[in-house]
């Protein structure tokens, strides 16, 4: 194991020439501080059912709080840079799983993770002793990743008993339904950009249509990502995605922020906010 994550990082060297070693020591130690310094915090953004105006889920996403202020991905991909992917994402995670005890019982939690972290094997000890029925799992196509159906096995075993995978941001990257394939996801997540350009763009249309539509004939459910406009929600709806995420449905706050009553705000059917 050590071996290969030194090979990794030699090869992560070897391939950025413009990088050099002391500057690779700097990027290690920012993600270490933030990591032991939790220069990060952790928001839930809700997923609603959009039919019947119910909460369903959240998606746990990170907020770094650490300079220079950037967006979680690129804290995300930094530390993949420098060989501590695997440490930042289980730890985000465990801090997220915190709260899941604290939301409605009938919703679920969905954590993002890499493909690499999941091969590296430790996620069946992080997610131990909790409801694997109240989780699912998002990961994104990677480029360094050849063989989806590793993922597939390895996840095997706790999706017998309960947890869902999902395939995040389904429609962006060209190479998506490769993955998809192999992993028999249960949820795809439909890409922020399909929705962007649902209500304007007839190619767009169609493209989301025929994933809506694999996605009915392998069983899959789907989640619409970035749902901005009623616009984009009535399309969504005529498509029969009945499964979305958005500002139009709430934004990702706080868990002490979350307003667990009325999807969308304001409609019938709220839930009422259950404190412990
Ligand atoms: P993602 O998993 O696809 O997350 C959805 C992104 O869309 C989030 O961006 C969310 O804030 C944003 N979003 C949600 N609704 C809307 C909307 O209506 N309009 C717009 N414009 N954006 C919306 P965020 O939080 O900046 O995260 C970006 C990406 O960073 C995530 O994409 C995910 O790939 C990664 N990421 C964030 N948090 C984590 C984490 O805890 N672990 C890991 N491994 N990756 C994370
Ligand atoms: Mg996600
Ligand atoms: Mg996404
Ligand atoms: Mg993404």
């Amino acid at each position: 194991n050590f071996m290969r994550s030194y090979a990794d990082f030699v090869g992560m060297v070897l391939s950025r020439r413009l990088v050099g070693g002391a500057l690779l020591h700097t990027l290690r130690a920012r993600i270490l501080s933030v990591i032991d310094g939790e220069c990060y915090s952790i928001v839930y953004q809700p997923i609603v059912h959009v039919v019947e105006h119910r909460l369903v889920g959240h998606e746990a996403l990170t907020r770094f709080t650490a300079e220079p202020a950037r967006p979680p991905d690129q804290w995300f991909a930094e530390a993949a840079e420098v060989g501590l992917q695997e440490q930042l994402e289980l730890t985000v995670i465990r801090k997220a799983l915190l709260n899941l005890h604290r939301l409605p019982g009938d919703t679920y939690l969905s954590l993002n993770i890499s493909p690499e972290t999941i091969l590296k094997g430790a996620v069946p000890a992080v997610l131990a002793g909790y409801p694997l029925e109240r989780i699912v799992l998002e990961i994104t196509e990677h480029a360094s990743i050849e063989d989806y159906s590793l993922i597939a096995t390895e996840l095997a075993p706790l999706r017998a008993k309960g947890l869902r995978l999902a395939v995040d941001d389904a429609g962006a990257g060209f190479a998506s339904f490769r993955h998809i394939i192999k992993l028999h996801p249960d949820v795809i997540k439909l890409d922020i950009s399909l929705v962007r350009a649902i209500d304007k763009d007839l190619c767009v249309r169609a493209l989301a249509a025929a994933i809506i539509r694999f996605a009915e004939e392998t069983n899959s459910k789907v989640v619409a990502e970035g749902v901005e406009t009623a616009e984009e929600l009535a399309v969504l709806r005529t498509l029969k995605v009945s499964k979305a995420q958005g500002y139009l449905l709430g934004r990702p706050v706080p868990y002490e922020s979350l307003a667990l009553s009325g999807y969308p705000p304001g409609q019938p059917g709220s839930l009422g906010r259950s404190h412990d």
